[in-house]
């Protein structure tokens, strides 16, 4: 069956953790990295998740202020950006379009930090056709209401 090891992502037999790794899910190989690397692939995984959740809060919000100060750049350049986003747009319904539309200028930043990078076109396109699908309510709505008229 083996286990997950939430560093590298991968699926590895038993054999392959040590005792204490077991515990925390890190495999016998990422165990063995600098504590600084497997900090900020932790701390980068912990904000890919701020990003995908249905909302940010302030909670959120503040460790992303904490990051923002860490000493790895990549780190602290995406803690900063998600933090402006947590900020302004912590709802994910409909957050690429809006910012699309409200603050165009994090979209370069959300891509220079890999957060929307290979997404941004396929997301924007998602927040579109969301936004088509809003239409088609409106017109279910009002085809509902000529019908029940009649
Ligand atoms: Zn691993």
């Amino acid at each position: 069956m083996g286990h997950y090891c939430r560093i590298c992502g991968k699926h590895k037999p038993n054999e392959k953790f040590s005792g204490k790794g077991h515990k925390n899910h890190i495999c016998k190989a990422c165990c063995c990295l600098p504590k600084k690397d497997r900090n900020r692939i932790d701390y980068l995984q912990e904000m890919y998740g701020f990003w995908e959740q249905k909302n940010i809060s302030k909670k959120n919000i503040s460790r992303l202020g904490t990051l923002s100060e860490y000493e790895d750049v990549e780190v602290a350049a995406i803690a900063s950006v998600l933090r402006v986003v947590g900020t302004r747009f912590p709802l994910k319904k409909k957050r690429l379009s809006r910012i699309f539309k409200e603050m165009p200028e994090l979209i370069p930043r959300l891509e220079s930090t890999g957060i929307i990078q290979k997404r941004s076109f396929s997301g924007y396109a998602e927040a579109v056709e969301d936004e088509a699908n809003a239409i088609y309510d409106v017109w279910d709505e009002y085809s509902e209401m000529e019908r029940n008229k009649a």
